[in-house]
């Protein structure tokens, strides 16, 4: 008695629904242009730069997003640069486990896409990985400009998905960034890093009363 019907997951996407250290590197590599250009300095001082940065954040969400705001860098530019050169044509495929989970929850739940990654890169991402379709809302950096974990932002997309704290689920692969936030507000929260455990969210909702 009292429990919350789960109504809606939100997952986060990169690292949460595919995993690809080559992508990560792309990712890193183009943020490191981006200081590179902003500073005056080489690639690889850049590279220094944003891990110092976020070494300096240790404790608070040490995302690349924060280590590139702390640099004085922001989320637009840094973006527009990501969008263009970042290539996950060639990296990602579909597995079609994952599919077949999503396809299964979509038919239960209202389930969304929050990510820290910009529109064009995460459609290009969902295509590639076969999930596309699955979705009711993606939220992408480019709906607020302010980088997971943000308050005013996960109240703002729990409105729009029309669900309470308690009625949604958040998924991801880092803590700190993805679950911390929602937990507090009173959200369920399942840490994933890898496909073998996001498949255990089958067993997780079994054990959750659901609607
Ligand atoms: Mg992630």
């Amino acid at each position: 008695m009292g429990a919350e019907l789960i109504k809606a997951i939100v997952f986060d996407l990169d690292g949460t629904l595919y995993q690809n250290e080559q992508m990560g590197g792309q990712v890193n590599l183009s943020a490191c242009r981006y200081i590179a250009e902003l500073k005056g300095v080489s690639v690889e001082q850049a590279d220094l730069m944003l891990e110092e940065a976020r070494d300096s954040l240790a404790g608070l969400a040490a995302t690349l997003s924060q280590a590139v705001i702390s640099l004085g860098g922001n989320m637009h530019d840094l973006h527009e640069r990501m969008a263009r050169e970042v290539r996950p044509e060639g990296l990602l495929a579909v597995d079609e486990r994952v599919v077949g989970l999503l396809k299964d929850l979509a038919s239960r739940f209202g389930i969304h896409i929050y990510t820290n990654n910009n529109r064009s890169l995460s459609a290009r991402i969902m295509k590639l990985i076969g999930v596309a379709d699955f979705f009711c809302k993606v939220f992408t950096i480019e709906d607020f400009w302010r980088p997971k974990p943000d308050e005013e932002t996960l109240i703002f997309l729990l409105d729009a998905i029309g669900a309470k704290a308690e009625e949604t689920l958040f998924v991801g692969d880092r803590y700190q960034v993805d679950l911390a936030l929602p937990a507090t507000l009173g959200a369920k929260v399942f840490e994933s890093c890898t496909i073998e455990q996001l498949l255990g969210l089958r067993e997780f909702l079994a054990q959750e009363p659901t609607a």
